[in-house]
């Protein structure tokens, strides 16, 4: 049932998730760096950071992590303010990382996981006081999902997510008029875009707006954090070069490849400033 919803997401994660954490750690998201030298996996705490102080988030908070990774971020949040939290995924991989670490850190009362796709959970109605959505979005269709999270919120709850986004259109002809500026590498990186991040799609500032308001949403407030999280894809290269080998366990030399490129082309899209990255509060009405 749940592969036949998002067969390609969820295959796609499975056959990712070991050589990412030699990538981007053990968290699957951008960094948020106050300078670019800080450390990456200090710059990914540092996004929940962020996130989290969109909202007020205490022990009694009853958190949905939806699209929750290898369950870092869960760990996290729950470590840091007592909330418990439910994380869901379409991955059975990294729900099963996930379920390992919970119970590993002694958790898992508190920090439970399992397997759901976030626009259709099944879960019981109002039964969540925050739905936080970390990088998750772009993998699912936003009228769905924000839908979804109006449901599983009481009135007043609040929808925390952050994502790459759409800051203007990318034409191709703005590419295709300086070709030989733009390289080689920026172009192949967009035939690998998708092998290497998945069947994601990503939408405007705007588009997000107007989902979330139209799905009864409102008081929504957008952090623009661009310049912060653009040092990441560097980090992500540097940790390609230090582990290189292992990585090379788990992915093709191609696969590995895609992702180098599609990294560049993703910095040069946030340099240009047609891509960005946005944090999103908003709240129940
Ligand atoms: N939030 C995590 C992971 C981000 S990667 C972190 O920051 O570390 C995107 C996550 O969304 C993966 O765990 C992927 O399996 C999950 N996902 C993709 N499509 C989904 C869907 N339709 N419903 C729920 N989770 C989904």
């Amino acid at each position: 049932m749940l592969r036949r919803t998002s067969p390609r997401s969820a295959d796609h994660y499975d056959a990712i998730t070991d050589a990412w954490r030699y990538i981007f750690g053990e968290n699957f998201h951008y960094g948020f760096f106050a300078s670019p030298e800080v450390a990456l996996p200090a710059a990914t705490r540092a996004l929940i950071d962020e996130l989290a102080a969109l909202s007020q988030i205490t022990g009694k908070t009853r958190v949905l992590d939806i699209g929750c990774g290898i369950g870092e971020p869960a760990l996290y949040l729950h470590e840091k303010f007592g909330c418990s939290v439910l994380g869901i995924s379409t991955s059975e991989k990294g729900l099963k990382l996930a379920l390992a670490r919970s119970h590993k850190r002694g958790r898992s009362d508190r920090v439970r996981f399992q397997l759901a796709d976030g626009t259709r959970t099944a879960l019981p109605a109002e039964s969540f006081d925050l739905c936080w959505a970390l990088e998750s979005s772009h993998l699912m269709d936003k009228a769905g999902l924000f839908s979804e999270c109006h449901r599983l919120l009481p009135s007043g709850g609040s929808l925390l997510l952050c994502d790459v986004m759409l800051k203007r259109p990318i034409r191709l002809s703005d590419h295709f008029s300086n070709l030989f500026d733009l390289g080689w590498e920026y172009l192949s990186g967009y035939l690998g875009l998708k092998r290497a991040y998945g069947p994601g799609r990503t939408e405007s500032f705007d588009d997000y707006r107007n989902k979330l308001s139209a799905a009864g949403f409102g008081e929504i407030r957008l952090v623009d954090v661009s310049r912060e999280t653009l040092p990441t894809t560097q980090k992500w290269r540097e940790n390609i070069r230090i582990n290189r080998s292992e990585i090379l366990r788990n992915f093709t030399e191609r696969e590995l490849r895609d992702f180098e490129r599609a990294s560049y082309l993703m910095e040069h899209l946030f340099e240009k400033e047609m891509l960005g990255y946005g944090l999103l509060s908003a709240v129940k009405l």
